[in-house]
């Protein structure tokens, strides 16, 4: 069970927190699946100071950059997590299941190696996305997969739209 905080807890302890694990793409590595970065002032202002662990469960689980872009099936990153959705290339329905539910171990991997308590994640993303994801064509309220399995373990999340 894990307690859903408000904007103003989260950023409070994201002020307060010494560890932060932070979406590479939002650093301005160029790790999107289409080859690009999603560089943030905001992001990098509030990291001031901190110690940033830079992931990207994406490429960590070796799909490559550029790569096809993955939407989620049946459900967002809880159910894929759980057995009952899936992680497919878009347009060909290639399954990347496994390799999403790798790249989010590699983040927890991370967590627990570096003592993260707070996470920045790049938004809609069907790994990163912390309030949207991509299910089914659309996008959903929701986690990714990778949002999915920090916040079970009681990370706290913000998007990079909270900051
Ligand atoms: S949103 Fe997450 S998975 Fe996508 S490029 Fe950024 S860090 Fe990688």
């Amino acid at each position: 069970m894990t307690t859903e905080r408000t904007r103003e807890e989260r950023l409070a302890a994201l002020r307060e927190a010494r560890v932060v694990l932070v979406s590479a793409c939002l650093l301005g590595e160029a790790c999107r699946y289409d080859g690009k970065s999603k560089g943030s002032t905001p992001v990098m202002r509030a990291l001031e100071g901190k110690e940033v662990v830079p992931v990207c469960p994406e490429t960590g689980a070796g799909l490559g950059i550029p790569r096809p872009a993955v939407e989620l099936r049946g459900g967002t990153g809880e159910a894929v997590l759980a057995g009952r959705a899936r992680a497919v290339v878009a347009a060909t329905g290639e399954d990347r299941t496994a390799e999403f539910r790798y790249g989010a171990e590699l983040a927890l991997e991370a967590v627990r190696r570096f003592g993260v308590t707070v996470a920045v994640l790049k938004e809609r993303s069907p790994s990163c996305g912390s309030h949207g994801t991509h299910v089914d064509g659309a996008v959903v309220q929701g986690r990714g997969v990778t949002a999915a399995l920090l916040h079970s373990a009681g990370v706290i999340i913000l998007s990079d739209e909270e900051l």
